[in-house]
């Protein structure tokens, strides 16, 4: 009976707004307000849901929550905003696993992409397609990647870049970029998008690729939500390996652990058999409670005593993709390949997993954090783009002036190149101004109470980067002025804002990202 008199206020809320707006209404109000009155709901699991994402930080209650069961819903959702005199605004929400709001609208309307998947029979909206000389996956903006994954595998494929973590969606991480171990040779997963259907902010369906409508696709790439809602992305695909070897390598020398970095990234042709398959790197701090569980437990004393000698180790994380045809010589290629790297000696380490194992390697982590009621805590993470020239003052000034000293960190901080070369200046996303540029990321996870300690610590970075020069853009950017956004943006700030005046003039989408609310 609670959900019928919510509904029932929802009609009463969109029926007082049509009678207002009537005059502009362009399809019969009554029958739309309807249809769209069934799929709003403001119970108080909805809002409270919809009020806050994986950051557990930042809180706002949209007025309510649409599920959508159809494209043709949300393009209706979207422009009955538009048709009145005052358009609500709208925020699509994949996995809400950003951690600042992004997903969020104050009194607007959250778009819980998931409930398009109970539209259609499960499965139906992952679509493998093998045949031909360019395999490719249609997919729903809604879906995981981990269920891209699993679909794909059925047919010997598997999506060419990934994410860390694959529970996250379609739509949330192409409308950031997507980035991970494996863009130094494919780039973001942008870079491997053939074709889009995007439901723009003026409520219009349209199929967009690099020949066809290529303004809306290029804008929606790294669009951070704010031209359209993807509705379907065609993914690349390529054959997929079954064996990972998954290896770390330990540095207690910045200069030699990047400059070995580089050296691996750099065999970066798509076909490229002699390099690796995946270059990440982090840092591994002097700190109770250190993960160790990657290591052979009689190894664990020498990696502890090493950290506390040093306070801070750098480690080089790559992975090299085998399958029975390469496994007689996977191994020497590996042992050619570290010839000249400067990691310390007998600091190296080995697993042989499956690729899968591989890939969901984070869900792991999630799966044991869970149980120890670690995983919905506050996420005050900062993911940053230094170019490679002031990457050896970055570490001095943040690593070793702030980290190191202030003995802060909790969780995880990730440090590895990309090539810029394999990344398309047309689409939005912003990328550090040089050839080849690092994604750093603090992915801290803190209690309720202390959080803010870490957000000051953040804001410290962005200050003492400033103030040394540090040319740093922001990878899942959080900015609260029009100033810093511009900044942001860079030369393609113009272009920014003329795509918003093209594809939502409203300014109803996505709200939350703050850059033009
Ligand atoms: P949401 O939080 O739901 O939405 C994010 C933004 O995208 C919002 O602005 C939203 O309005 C918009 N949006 C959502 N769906 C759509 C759609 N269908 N169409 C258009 N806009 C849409 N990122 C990386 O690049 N590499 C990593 O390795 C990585 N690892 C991560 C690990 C973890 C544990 C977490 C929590 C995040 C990680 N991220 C990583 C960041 C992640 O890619 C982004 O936060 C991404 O936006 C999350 O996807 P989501 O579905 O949760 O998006």
């Amino acid at each position: 009976s609670y959900l019928m008199f919510s509904k029932a206020l929802i009609v009463l809320w969109l029926s007082c707004i049509v009678v207002t707006e009537a005059g502009s209404q362009v399809w019969s109000p009554i029958q739309a307000h309807k249809e769209l009155a069934s799929k709003l709901f403001r119970d108080p699991m909805n809002l409270s849901i919809a009020s806050t994402d994986y950051g557990h930080i930042t809180h706002h209650t949209p007025f309510a929550v649409f599920a959508p069961s159809s494209i043709r819903d949300i393009a209706n959702l979207i422009k009955f905003s538009n048709s009145l005199h005052i358009p609500f605004t709208i925020a699509q929400r994949g996995q809400g696993h950003s951690v600042n709001g992004q997903s969020m609208t104050s009194n607007g309307v959250v778009v819980n992409m998931n409930e398009l998947n109970n539209g259609y029979r499960n499965g139906e909206r992952i679509i493998i397609v093998s045949k031909g000389r360019i395999p490719f996956a249609d997919v729903g903006g809604e879906q995981i990647w981990n269920d891209v994954l699993n679909a794909s595998l059925k047919f010997g494929l598997t999506p060419l870049i990934w994410t860390d973590y694959l529970f996250l969606s379609i739509g949330g991480t192409l409308s950031n970029a997507g980035v991970g171990g494996q863009a130094f040779r494919f780039g973001p997963q942008i870079s491997n998008v053939y074709e889009l259907d995007v439901v723009t902010g003026k409520g219009d369906v349209v199929t967009c690729s690099a020949e066809k409508h290529s303004e809306l696709f290029y804008a929606v790439l790294g669009g951070l939500g704010q031209f359209g809602i993807i509705t379907r992305a065609r993914i690349a695909l390529g054959p997929a390996p079954t064996r990972v070897k998954w290896i770390r390598l330990f540095y207690n020398n910045f200069t030699s652990f990047s400059k070995d970095q580089e050296h691996l990234i750099s065999f970066s042709g798509r076909n490229e058999t002699n390099g690796t398959d995946y270059v990440e790197g982090f840092l591994l701090l002097d700190q109770p409670g250190m993960d160790l569980s990657f290591y052979p437990v009689p190894d664990q004393a020498r990696i502890t005593s090493l950290v506390t000698q040093y306070g801070i180790i750098y480690i080089i994380e790559l992975a090299k993709y085998y399958d029975n045809s390469s496994q007689g010589h996977v191994d020497q290629d590996l042992k050619r390949l570290f010839q000249g790297l400067k990691f310390i000696p007998k600091f190296i380490f080995q697993k042989d997993v499956s690729y899968e194992e591989f890939l969901n390697r984070v869900h792991a982590g999630e799966l044991l954090l869970r149980k120890q009621g670690l995983w919905d805590v506050p996420h005050p993470w900062l993911n940053l783009l230094v170019p490679r020239s002031q990457i050896s003052d970055f570490d001095q000034i943040v690593f070793k002036g702030i980290i190191l000293k202030q003995n802060l960190t909790a969780g995880l901080v990730l440090i590895y190149p990309m090539n810029r070369s394999k990344w398309d200046d047309k689409m939005s996303a912003v990328t550090a101004d040089e050839d080849v540029f690092y994604g750093v990321s603090f992915l801290h996870s803190t209690g309720f109470n202390n959080f803010e300690e870490f957000l000051a610590q953040n804001q410290q970075i962005l200050h003492v980067c400033a103030d040394a020069g540090i040319r740093i853009k922001q990878y899942v950017p959080q900015f609260k002025t029009k100033e810093e956004w511009a900044q942001q943006f860079g030369p393609k700030w113009k272009l920014f804002q003329q795509r918003k005046d093209q594809f939502d003039p409203n300014r109803i989408l996505s709200p939350g990202q703050g850059i033009f609310n």
